[in-house]
């Protein structure tokens, strides 16, 4: 490509839907070497759908789902989102909870009906002392598709699954051929668990996992790749990613999550097509060139 300038640059860059904040973000992205990505509204749609209910002794599928709805009524959480609109559609009309709490990156628990209830990820169900072992080949099942599933406890019992899937973007396996193709090493930093994450890795190619990530474990990875001398580029939507985006090198936020992510970043992504992160790559290559 031919030098061109930084005014140049930004121009072509928001004609693609490439929103680059100024002429640092620009110059950095020259030098990145490795980045970052956020799995859940980042790769994938962001829309995670219901797919399976399981119920164990003692409970229907439409007790564990009424329950999940239940808590799930009072959380932002786009999984919550799916829950409530599943449970919506299967005709199940959800109990009230009180005593809400989000547990973050595990999931939400609370009361309902007179009896305690949680729901998340095994995380939470070991936080609570739980044991899901009856449970392992029936979630495993479900994460070897690609799927997020969640664990149900009702009273200190573990009582059923519920599945979600979440589409990978179309423009994702593409948007990462050409990283690759750029010699970017791509790494999926997410909150879900290690067998679904790696079932979506394996699906597009990245070259390493970090799966069960805490949002504040996020900032750290950011941070101690630096450390070791990477130049990281972090892609991500949400809340939850706003401190690993302030921390890169180049934060890229995807146009279609929460504002305080695109606050938190220097480059993003109208519409969160990953094909965006080559484009500004391959300008900000070129307009380096002219600088230099
Ligand atoms: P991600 O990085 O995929 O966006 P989070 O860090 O928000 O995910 O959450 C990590 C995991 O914690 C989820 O995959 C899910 O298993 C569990 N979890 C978080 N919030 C909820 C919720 N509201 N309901 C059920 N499970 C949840
Ligand atoms: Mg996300």
């Amino acid at each position: 490509a031919t030098p061109i300038s930084i005014t140049t640059a930004a121009g072509r860059g928001a004609q693609a839907g490439v929103l680059i904040k100024d002429a640092e973000a620009l110059e950095r992205m020259a030098r990145v070497d490795t980045v970052i990505v956020d799995k859940t509204g980042t790769l994938t749609m962001g829309k995670p759908e219901l797919t399976d209910v399981v119920a164990f002794d003692g409970a229907t599928q439409d007790i564990v789902l009424s329950l999940a709805a239940a808590l799930e009524h009072a959380s932002e959480h786009p999984l919550a989102e799916a829950i409530v609109a599943g449970a919506k559609a299967r005709g199940i009309t959800p109990w009230t909870a009180t005593d809400f709490e989000a547990v973050t990156g595990k999931g939400v628990k609370g009361t309902v009906d007179g009896q305690a209830i949680a729901f998340g990820n095994s995380a939470m169900m070991q936080s609570l002392g739980l044991d899901t072992d009856a449970a392992t080949a029936a979630a495993e099942a479900l994460q070897e598709d690609g799927k997020t599933a969640m664990f149900l406890a009702r009273d200190g019992v573990l009582i059923g699954i519920v599945a979600v899937a979440d589409p990978i973007k179309d423009t994702t396996a593409a948007a990462l051929r050409s990283l690759h193709d750029l010699g970017l090493r791509v790494i999926m930093a997410t909150g879900d668990n290690a067998r679904t994450a790696q079932v979506v890795a394996d699906r597009l190619g990245i070259d390493e996992v970090r799966a069960g990530v805490l949002p504040e474990d996020k900032k750290a990875l950011v941070d101690r790749l630096r450390t070791e001398g990477r130049f990281i580029a972090m892609a991500g939507d949400g809340v939850n990613d706003a401190p690993a985006l302030a921390a890169a090198d180049v934060g890229i936020a995807m146009g279609t999550g929460a504002d305080v992510a695109m606050e938190s970043a220097g480059i993003t992504l109208l519409g969160g097509d990953l094909t965006g992160i080559v484009r500004a790559r391959k300008l900000a290559v070129a307009t380096l060139r002219n600088i230099k």
